[in-house]
């Protein structure tokens, strides 16, 4: 029997875990992320501990995926200063001996989806997450998207709604990106109060919809993907879905012509079909890819 372990690296915490080949969850770890110098060795050890075969890491970005460069494998612009230029992908490597495969947290997550999950069967998906930041991968053709970099869903520049308190947006990188204007900070630094506690008819969720349609109508003219897939902690507002899919459907204006787009968006625009495990799977299955490509 092979065992994985799948690394959930994320910027304020680490999730560790330790899977069989059926991908049944043995054991798992959360850790907070502080430095690499203290951080590195205690998931080092944990995995050191459980004999795996190879691992998968999905990991806050923006990262440096390109086999060719120099630093591949490295977490390249961060905020967290400790962890910029750090080249967590080979120091695992070189510490565990087994083969390792990273992606962006997101798009590890849009993987599972299209392979596991809500998306399943199709050969591509967007997956967003709406949170402390806002993250999107992308699955074309089976497989995430990179290209020149990967995918910054986030940070894609949005149109002002009439009427937005906050309109100039807290991105410290471009004010009114999709982050700035529609995380959970900015809700919360528009309104002044936790995104948790606002009701359901403040109109904050008005303008956090239109905002997420937009969002969605970009994706479907650039990327065409077969679903889009909405998590994170402000989605746990359920509300919002129906919200966004019928605003999707007017800032369309009747131009896509697809079966997907017929029907309200009801099985368009969904929540995840794997839950809050996404991220988790998403690295199980970079972590078995790294075995066969080695
Ligand atoms: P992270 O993005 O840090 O991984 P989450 O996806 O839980 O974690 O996102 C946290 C953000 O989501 C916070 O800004 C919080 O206000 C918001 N949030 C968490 N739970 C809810 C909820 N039930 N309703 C609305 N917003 C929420
Ligand atoms: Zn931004």
């Amino acid at each position: 029997m092979l065992h994985f372990g799948a690394l959930e690296a994320g910027g304020t915490k680490m999730v560790l875990s330790y899977l069989d080949e059926n991908g049944t969850m043995l054991e798992r770890l959360s850790l907070p992320t502080r430095t690499p110098e203290t951080t590195m060795p205690e998931m080092i050890r944990f995995f050191q501990e459980h004999s795996i075969d190879a691992l998968g890491i999905g990991c806050f970005g923006p990262l440096d995926l390109n086999p060719a460069s120099p630093t591949y494998g490295s977490i390249t612009a961060t905020p967290k200063l400790a962890w910029r230029h750090y080249p967590i992908m080979n120091v695992f490597r070189d510490a565990l001996k087994v083969p390792v495969k990273m992606d962006t947290d997101v798009n590890g997550a849009a993987l599972a989806e299209a392979r596991l999950g809500a998306a399943k069967g199709l050969d591509s998906c967007l997956y967003v997450t709406v949170g402390t930041g806002i993250g999107g991968g992308v699955v074309i053709g089976g497989k995430p998207v990179h290209g020149l970099v990967h995918p910054e869903v986030g940070h894609q520049l949005m149109h002002p709604v009439e009427g937005d308190p906050m309109p100039e947006g807290i991105c410290p990188y471009h004010k009114g990106c999709l982050e700035g204007l529609a995380s959970g900070p900015a809700i919360e630094r528009r309104w002044g109060i936790s995104a948790k506690e606002l009701p359901p008819e403040h109109p904050a969720w008005d303008l956090e919809s239109t905002y997420l349609a937009q969002m969605c109508v970009n994706a479907m003219m650039i990327f065409s993907p077969e679903k889009i897939i909405l998590g994170g902690g402000v989605m746990q507002q359920k509300f919002l879905l129906p919200i966004i899919r019928r605003k999707t459907v007017q800032l369309l204006g009747n131009y896509l012509c697809a079966d997907a787009v017929d029907k309200d968006l009801e099985d368009y625009i969904v929540e995840p079909g794997l839950d809050i495990h996404s991220g988790v799977m998403g690295a199980y299955l970079l972590a078995r890819e790294a075995l066969e490509e080695a």
